[in-house]
């Protein structure tokens, strides 16, 4: 507390006692971070959720801090431009939008909250499962147009869940599957056994192992450059016959022009997925995709819970008063 009303001091001393820190936000986020920029730390920010690519580019020179979300893309040109940007605060998780290095570079700090979304991500990520599995929103549109067929699922209990990514997310979505009777199996690159030993999850250390074996494969990598396409035709092909891919990751994890093939040709059951390679579809691929019958397609919903909202908020509001500690 002593801190913050010291940092408040120490950044109200700009001339006539103007807010010496400019602050851009270009994604929607929560007010409590709006409210503690503006009115606590009282720093002159702009909300510009409409500002686009060219309006980010030709703006970006006047603000110290980018406040953004996972829709602006901090690339190398921004940053280029971004003469004064001293912190960039990611609102959320993953940083696939952020150039990191060129950040680094140009000495940029950049925070984020990676533990702020876990419980929201994990219990999308079932929901979808469920989705998928008892083909909830394909039964509930027959019903909507008047139709009361009974469609026919499958149930998850006693079935294999095979996690690609077993951090933060994955291993929650493992914890609660066991809770449903699944059995779940675990691939990372990283040395994973502690966590699948709690949980009661097995290792495995081939990825087409856990392809092979498991009925519901979800994904909960990040996007980097080993990941694009990480399940590309080949996995797919390896996937038992049937399976349901789950995937709240990133939509480049998958090439879902593969992934629209093998659900033409029945090679795998079902997909569910919360983010798409185009953010929205506009490819004509993208759209045969997503209306097709075995196909769930949420518009990158996962952190967008209130408390996710609020948690991150909290968690970036905490780093940032760090990373302004050394400004
Ligand atoms: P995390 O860093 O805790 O876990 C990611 C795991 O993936 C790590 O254990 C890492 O070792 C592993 N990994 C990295 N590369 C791999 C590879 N090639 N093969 C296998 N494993 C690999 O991250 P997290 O908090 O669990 O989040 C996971 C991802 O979920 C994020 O990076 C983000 O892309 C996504 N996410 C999506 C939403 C949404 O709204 N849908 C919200 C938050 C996060």
């Amino acid at each position: 507390m002593n801190f913050i009303v010291g940092l408040e001091d120490k950044l109200r001393k700009g001339p006539n006692n103007a807010p010496r820190l400019r602050v851009l936000i270009t994604d929607h986020v929560d007010h409590l971070l709006l409210d503690y920029l503006r009115n606590r730390l009282g720093f002159d920010v702009d909300e510009m959720c409409d500002l686009g690519r060219e309006g980010l580019l030709n703006r970006i020179c006047d603000y110290d801090i980018l406040v953004v979300r996972s829709r602006t893309l901090v690339d190398k040109e921004v940053l280029s431009r971004a003469a004064n940007l001293k912190i960039i605060v990611r609102a959320g998780s993953g940083l696939d939008n952020v150039d990191l290095e060129e950040a680094a570079a140009r000495g940029v700090k950049v925070v984020n909250a990676p533990e702020g979304n876990v419980y929201s991500v994990a219990e999308l990520t079932i929901a979808l499962m469920m989705n998928a599995a008892r083909r909830i929103s394909f039964a509930h549109n027959l019903v909507r147009e008047g139709d009361w067929t009974k469609v026919r699922g499958t149930e998850l209990y006693g079935k294999t869940l095979g996690i690609i990514g077993f951090g933060r997310i994955g291993s929650m979505v493992g914890r609660i599957a066991k809770c449903l009777g699944m059995r779940v199996l675990a691939y990372d690159i990283r040395d994973v056994s502690d966590t699948a030993r709690l949980i009661d999850a097995v290792v495995v250390k081939d990825m087409d192992e856990l392809l092979k074996k498991s009925d519901v494969v979800s994904l909960h990598v990040p996007l980097t450059r080993e990941t694009y396409h990480l399940i590309g035709k080949r996995e797919l092909w390896t996937m038992k016959r049937g399976a349901i891919l789950v995937n709240t990751a990133r939509g480049k994890v998958v090439d879902t022009k593969a992934l629209l093939e093998a659900l033409e040709e029945g090679i795998i059951g079902a997909a569910a997925l919360d983010i798409l390679e185009n953010e929205p579809p506009k490819e004509e691929w993208e759209l045969k995709l997503i209306n097709h019958p075995r196909v769930i397609v949420t518009p990158h919903i996962g952190a967008e819970t209130d408390e996710a909202q609020r948690r991150i908020c909290e968690i970036v509001i905490s780093k940032l008063e760090e990373a302004l500690k050394g400004l």
